[in-house]
């Protein structure tokens, strides 16, 4: 069976930091939108240059562009294995189409969907934190406010969305990497075993 793996959260839950380690640790792809994107800017791609404004001001990239990127990625052979899909879906209508996704690559149900738990004002506080250190365009005071204000309307309801189909679990996010990557790696042996 193959392990696949959504991580639902807000910005700063440390998304990409657990997906990476997930993914070295199970040896599949760490398959992060963000990052996509931004490379794509760095590259100065026709995509790059298309969305380029949207992540500097923390909106979201509309649906069809974000679904179009995730089926192409999802359908490389190295996803055979798994895949971790960190910051997909985001909406309810990336969440529908995933699933179509899903079908095309001969895939049943996800392994697992991880929902990064923690409060607003830990995930600002780390956004600052990274801010000197990362150079992101999206993590200033106000646009770290902005981004969590569209987690919160567009991507939360993914939560229940989830949860209605018994592939939720809740992690909590708030401790420190190496206790949240213990939390995650018993949550995974759990769903593998129910998934053999
Ligand atoms: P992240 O690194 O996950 O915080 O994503 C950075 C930015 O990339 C977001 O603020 C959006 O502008 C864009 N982005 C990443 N993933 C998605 C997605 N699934 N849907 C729409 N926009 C996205």
């Amino acid at each position: 069976m193959p392990l696949d793996i959504v991580i639902l959260g807000p910005p700063g839950a440390g998304k990409g930091t657990q997906g990476k380690l997930i993914a070295a640790d199970a040896g599949i792809p760490h398959v992060n939108t963000g990052d996509m994107f931004r490379a794509e800017c760095a590259a100065g791609t026709e995509l790059g240059e298309r969305v380029r404004s949207i992540l500097d001001v923390g909106d979201l990239v509309p649906d069809e562009l974000t679904i179009e990127v995730v089926r192409a990625r999802l359908g490389q052979d190295d996803t055979a294995r798994g895949f971790v899909l960190d910051g997909f879906p985001r909406t309810l209508a990336q969440a529908e189409a995933l699933d179509r996704v899903l079908a095309e690559i001969d895939r049943g149900e996800l392994s697992v969907v991880l929902d990064f738990q923690v409060a607003d004002e830990i995930a600002v506080q780390r956004l600052l934190g990274r801010a000197g250190v990362e150079g992101r365009s999206d993590d200033t005071p106000d646009r770290i406010q902005y981004r969590l204000e569209v987690y919160h309307e567009q991507s939360e309801p993914l939560v229940e969305y989830y949860r209605a189909r018994g592939i939720l679990v809740g992690i909590h996010a708030d401790r420190t990497v190496e206790q949240v990557f213990s939390e995650v790696q018993q949550v995974l042996a759990a769903a593998q075993q129910s998934g053999s």
